[in-house]
Parts: C-alpha cells; sequence; structure tokens
C-alpha cells in the first residue's frame, strides 16, 4: 500500500439512519473534487433485483447471487428510494455473503482517482480502513425520525410520525447488532453529533477535520 499522501483521497462518512450522512458526503465530494457513492444504494439495489426476482431478503445466497450482479445502471432506479426496498435492503445487509460481493465494487469506487467519498455504515471499519479521513455522524433518534419524516413529505410520502420513529429504531437495532460489518464508529473515526446543527454547520465541522488531514500545499 503506498504512503497516504499518495493514495486518492478516501473519506469515509458512517453513522445510523438519517444522520444526515448522504447530505455531507454530496457537499464534501463537490468541495473536494471528489466522486461519490451513497453505499446504501448497492444494498438498496440488491433489494430491489431480489424483491423483482420474488425472492425474500432472509434468502442469504439468492440475495448475494443479486449482490454479484449489481451494475452502475442498478444504481440510477427511482424505486431505490422506497420504504419497503429500504426494509428489504436492512434485513438482507445482515449476510455476510451479501456484503463480502459488494466489497470489490466498493473499494475499485474508492480507489480510482482523484478519489471519493463513500457514505454507509461500515466505510471506516471494513470497507476503507485505510482511508485518511474518517467521520461519524450521529444524532438523537428523534431528531433523525422528524428528518426522515420531513424528507419522505417532501417526496409527497404521507407517514406517521411514530411509525417513522420505530422504523428508525428497528433499522438501528438490525444495524448494530448484526455480526457482519455491524454499524459502529471506527477506532479512528472524528465523531460529529448533528443534534443540534444544520447542515452549514455539519459541512463546516466535516470540512475543518478534512483540511486538518490534508498535506499543506
Ligand atoms: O443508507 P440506506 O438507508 O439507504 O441503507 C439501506 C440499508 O442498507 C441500511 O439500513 C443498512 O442496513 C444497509 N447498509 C449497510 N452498509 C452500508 C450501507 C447500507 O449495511 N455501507
Amino acid at each position: 500500500m503506498p504512503p497516504a499522501e499518495e493514495r486518492p483521497l478516501v473519506i469515509a462518512v458512517d453513522g445510523p439512519a438519517a444522520a444526515g450522512k448522504g447530505t455531507l458526503a454530496r457537499r464534501l465530494a463537490a468541495h473536494y473534487g471528489l466522486r461519490h457513492l451513497d453505499t446504501g444504494l448497492l444494498y438498496r439495489a440488491v433489494a430491489l433485483r431480489l424483491l423483482r426476482q420474488k425472492g425474500e431478503p432472509g434468502q442469504a445466497e439468492a440475495a448475494a447471487a443479486q449482490a454479484r450482479a449489481v451494475t452502475d445502471a442498478d444504481l440510477a432506479d427511482p424505486a431505490l428510494r422506497d420504504e419497503a426496498v429500504g426494509e428489504a435492503a436492512s434485513a438482507l445487509a445482515v449476510h455476510g455473503a451479501v456484503r463480502e460481493a459488494l466489497l470489490d465494487y466498493q473499494r475499485a469506487f474508492a480507489a480510482r482517482p482523484p478519489g471519493a467519498v463513500l457514505d454507509g455504515r461500515d466505510i471506516g471499519t471494513v470497507v476503507c480502513p485505510d482511508a485518511q479521513v474518517k467521520i461519524y455522524l450521529e444524532a438523537s433518534v428523534a431528531v433523525r425520525a422528524a428528518r426522515r419524516l420531513c424528507e419522505l413529505r417532501s417526496r409527497g410520502v404521507e407517514s406517521i410520525e411514530s411509525r417513522v420513529l420505530d422504523e428508525i429504531k428497528a433499522r438501528d437495532a438490525r444495524d448494530s447488532r448484526r455480526s457482519a460489518a455491524p454499524l459502529k464508529p471506527a477506532a479512528d473515526a472524528c465523531r460529529i453529533d448533528t443534534t443540534a446543527l444544520g447542515p452549514d454547520e455539519v459541512f463546516e465541522r466535516a470540512a475543518a477535520i478534512v483540511d486538518a488531514r490534508l498535506p499543506s500545499p
């Protein structure tokens, strides 16, 4: 492995559902001229392929076969945003074989110059343990549920607040208790609690972390 300063810059952004990872990752990518991969879309794409084949998220081998078949084109399907697809994605993300099948795609994306921002649950711990910058976003479950509700309503999806809260709690529990690559901050991650912060403040704090890691000009 070449020294960190010779490798493409990789920024890992991890954290639970609706902590603000996507918004931050997109802004960091635009600011530093990097590509961006929302790795949740990969798990959603596996789920969508599986559901369309009438498969079940509990079927590890069938899900892993779909994971091996995922292509760039799958990531552009608007149906990936459906709540049912997110649920199925979270359920099949527990399978080690599925996670293993998606590793190459993510690592190849990260390795291509000029570098990339990847957001997900296990980027700093498993996918890119050598990322030069690791950021872990967290926020209270109530605030995350309120943000998810706003996002759903802005897309015209009517939802009940208590149901969104229960779904986020269930997602958190499943993502952090699974044995394969559970959701947790990497030991060397910088944690940002976004509960009381707006998107601009989160971006400013994260950019200060990145700037401190960049080699001085
Ligand atoms: O982030 P998003 O909600 O789109 O991800 C859908 C599901 O995919 C998550 O609930 C999580 O279980 C899984 N996932 C994962 N590892 C990642 C990204 C997403 O396990 N790196």
